[in-house]
């Protein structure tokens, strides 16, 4: 059996034309599944009864297992997820004064060994599928209608590197958008990646609106071969050109995420070197105090010189914000949660 959260749109239309029943079938579920959030195929009453039979012969409506939760000083809620395979991946709820945004898993670690990452010790297991994905944020967007309040920005940026699980990522942004059911708006969704140049070419013509964030932490060459092994890769000079054409072809803009790591990136020189890179693209950047992990040795920035930092980029006119820290107490970073857990267990 499988599960129906599975199937995007245009799997459902065609599974409905395979049986021989109609296209719009697919519509009226994703409706059902996402918007009244039914949990039987028996509550689709506007479906025939032949179709409803051949979803139950066919389907199942299962929701993500929580292992547990975890509720942050601030509000930030933590959830970790065990999978039918007995994987885990964790979602973070963040509340913000502009909405409710949760923070996405795209696969069970990642392949991308950047050196700062909980996520990337552990390799990537595998990646998640599409019920996976969708099934974190009904779940937490469920927890929140109990409070009348709904999901209303997603962050892909979670454990794994969303464009590594291309296909799925793209069927997954559809869902979540889709106007009759969870109706997230595709300026409220951010994807954020490694920065994997191929998928940037592809992603400019995907037809929603959705903002790309790129994971920048260095703005050369010599220190983002350190941190991370996909500038070995891809380099800076062909991220920036694949930007480029991202911005022309889609007349956005890009956010540049930097994490401040003391005495790695956060000098004068690392700060005029980003002004440098960034001067003249269309673009934010988001500077993101480092959260500390047991498994390596970085250290946050202190405040006052994260401060330092993003004065010299507005002095620039470089367009940046420094982020605070989200539920630091319930270790919120990428990746962190699961890490540890795995590692009690392994005990
Ligand atoms: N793989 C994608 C998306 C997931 S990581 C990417 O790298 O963009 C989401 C963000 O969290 C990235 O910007 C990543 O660099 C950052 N991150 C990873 N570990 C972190 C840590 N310990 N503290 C703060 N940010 C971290
Ligand atoms: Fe993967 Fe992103 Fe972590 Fe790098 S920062 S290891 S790409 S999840």
């Amino acid at each position: 059996m499988k599960n129906i959260y599975d199937f995007s749109q245009t799997d459902l239309e065609n599974y409905f034309l395979s049986i021989g029943d109609k296209k719009f079938r697919a519509v009226q579920i994703l409706e059902w599944l996402y918007r009244k959030k039914v949990t039987s195929f028996d509550e689709m009453t506007n479906l025939s009864l032949k179709a409803i039979q051949a979803l139950k012969e066919n389907f199942v409506i299962e929701p993500l297992k929580l292992k547990t939760k975890w509720v942050s000083s601030d509000g930030t809620v933590k959830y970790l997820f065990e999978l039918n395979d007995g994987n885990l991946i964790e979602t973070v709820l963040m509340r913000h004064n502009y909405g409710n945004s949760v923070c996405v898993t795209s696969e069970v670690g990642c392949n991308m060994g950047c050196s700062f990452c909980a996520s990337g010790e552990l390799g990537c297991v595998r990646r998640l599928t599409l019920s996976e994905m969708v099934l974190q944020v009904l779940y937490v967007d469920n927890e929140l209608n109990k409070e009348s309040e709904r999901v209303s920005n997603i962050v892909v940026m979670g454990i794994g590197e969303p464009f590594d699980n291309y296909e799925t990522l793209l069927k997954f942004l559809s869902v979540v958008n889709y106007p009759k059911g969870l109706e997230i708006g595709a300026r409220h969704i951010t994807v954020s990646t490694s920065g994997i140049v191929p998928k940037i070419y592809e992603f400019a013509k995907f037809p929603l609106q959705i903002n790309l964030a790129i994971s920048l932490h260095a703005a050369t060459n010599e220190l983002r071969n350190k941190l991370m092994k996909i500038n070995k890769a891809y380099p800076i000079e062909e991220l920036m050109k694949a930007i480029d054409y991202y911005l022309k072809e889609t007349n956005r803009r890009v956010t540049f995420e930097y994490i401040l790591i003391e005495g790695i990136n956060d000098s004068y020189e690392d700060a005029m070197n980003l002004v440098k890179l960034v001067r003249g693209v269309n673009c934010y950047v988001n500077l993101i105090p480092y959260n500390e992990v047991a498994t390596n040795p970085y250290k946050s920035t202190k405040h006052e010189d994260a401060e330092k930092f993003f004065s010299i980029l507005s002095k620039n006119k470089i367009n940046a914000t420094l982020r605070m820290k989200h539920g630091d107490d319930v270790s919120a970073a990428c990746g962190q949660l699961r890490a540890q857990t795995m590692k009690k267990e392994e005990k």
